[in-house]
């Protein structure tokens, strides 16, 4: 970053080369606080304009426009470590934009007024060269930190009198922190690269939860701290593809179609899924409290030898129950889609797509490899999320399922990084949904469990 030379009034901590890789936040906290600028200034020193209750780092953080006014006003060439995805190790596919965490900091780079976006990123938990834990909110009270130009206080400090900030500390720093400059080029190298072949597949507007990136992003050992614990429920990690024998490459591509549709309803399952999609339906059937499944539903999900001594609990069977597991013509099996909600049927496609993206340098006979992962995950994803709509939906018919499970009846979202290099690796990782977007049968059920009581109480 160079000097504000060119600008007609040098202003105090104006020295970036001090605090590398300052996040755009980061130069505007320094100046504000070393310069005592207050909010009527932040146009005229940084051509921002911004609402009294915007928080400035996410505006900063989100809005490419405002960074570039802010580069513009400091006389600075646009910094390319303001750009949060720089810091990223993955591209994007099917992730919502301009999403932002929290400011997080390191308390020992903000007391010299120094925030780095390598901070913000899920999958670091310390600083990397103090090693402390990084923060959100005022480490005294745990209250709020001033982070609005109408907050009615200096930037970064807390209603209970704690300031982040040490003014003097700040403005007599002589050079960078020790190790920071070292650690930030090893990081911004090795994302550079990871980016030509890691993607992150998501499924709008499911936003990726920080919990989730912190379990599939790797740290290489040369930048992790050994004070950050592996996260106690890593991403599965998936290496192995299905056996070549499992697949027909044009039909599966085929019936995967299906999933394409506007409104998925029915898909021809391929051979690939059929073996877990059975093992799902037949799982669930033989952990159901006895007698909940009439004696012909018993017959769906087992098949014909589905014999029960017990007293079935409800004689009649119901439509809809029986509709739940695969439906046999012949030796084919349709799933009904009522019990796979959209989101995850829309992640399988995005995932197909996300792999069919070219990455350079990817050989041809690696792509039939990344074909086998790319179905075993599909197979397993799908396998999970039937199993959940299918207990989601279970739980009207059979209150006994609600009593006692009500943690099963999540319903969760995946998210997958997918490696596609000479040793290709796809990380899946679940969130508990939070968006429901699409109306249907499954949506319905599953909202309903929240205030439905079980009947018979
Ligand atoms: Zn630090
Ligand atoms: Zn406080």
């Amino acid at each position: 970053m160079s000097a504000l030379s060119t600008m007609p009034m040098r202003l105090v901590g104006d020295r970036f080369e001090l605090v590398p890789a300052q996040s755009a936040f980061g130069c505007l906290l320094r100046l504000t606080r070393l310069n005592q600028l207050n909010s009527a200034d932040f146009r005229s020193f940084f051509g921002l304009y911004v609402r009294r209750d915007d928080d400035l780092h996410h505006v900063l953080a989100t809005s490419p426009s405002r960074r570039q006014a802010m580069a513009a006003a400091l006389k600075l060439e646009l910094p390319n470590t303001w750009d949060p995805a720089i810091w990223k190790p993955y591209r994007e596919h099917q992730v919502p934009s301009a999403v932002t965490t929290p400011l997080r900091y390191c308390v020992a780079c903000i007391r010299l007024g120094y925030h780095c976006h390598v901070h913000q990123l899920p999958w670091i938990s310390h600083c990397p060269w103090h090693g402390v834990n990084l923060r959100t909110n005022c480490p005294r009270c745990d209250g709020s930190l001033a982070m609005t130009s109408g907050a009615g206080r200096k930037l970064l400090t807390c209603s209970c009198g704690m300031d982040l900030l040490n003014e003097s500390a700040a403005a007599r720093l002589s050079r960078p922190v020790e190790g920071a400059e070292r650690y930030l080029d090893t990081y911004l190298t090795w994302a550079q690269t990871m980016r030509h072949c890691q993607i992150l597949v998501g499924t709008p507007p499911e936003v990726p939860s920080s919990h989730a990136l912190s379990q599939l992003v790797q740290l290489p050992a040369t930048l992790r701290r050994p004070e950050s614990a592996p996260s106690p429920t890593p991403a599965r990690a998936y290496q192995r593809e299905l056996p070549s024998e499992r697949l027909s490459p044009a039909e599966d591509a085929r019936r995967m179609m299906g999933l394409r549709d506007a409104v998925p309803r029915m898909l021809h399952l391929p051979r690939f899924m059929e073996n877990g999609c059975a093992s799902v339906v037949r799982e669930i059937a033989l952990t159901l409290p006895p007698g909940s499944l009439s004696p012909r539903e018993r017959t769906f999900f087992l098949g014909m030898v589905a014999e029960e001594n017990e007293e079935p609990l409800r004689p009649q069977a119901s439509a809809v129950v029986c509709s739940l597991p695969p439906l046999a013509m012949g030796d084919q099996r349709f799933l009904n889609l009522q019990s796979v909600h959209p989101v995850c049927a829309r992640f399988l496609v995005h995932l197909e797509d996300a792999f069919a993206i070219d990455v350079p340098g990817l050989a041809a006979g690696l792509r039939k490899q990344t074909l086998g992962l790319l179905r075993r995950v599909q197979c397993d994803v799908l396998c999970r999320n039937y199993s959940e709509g299918l207990r989601a939906i279970l739980a009207r018919y059979v209150p006994q399922l609600y009593a006692g499970h009500k943690r099963r009846l999540q319903l969760t979202v995946p998210l997958a990084l997918a490696r596609l290099d000479g040793n290709p690796c796809v990380w899946v990782a679940f969130a508990s949904m939070s968006t429901y977007e699409d109306a249907n049968d499954l949506l319905t059920a599953s909202a309903g469990l929240k205030w439905t009581q079980p009947r018979g109480k």
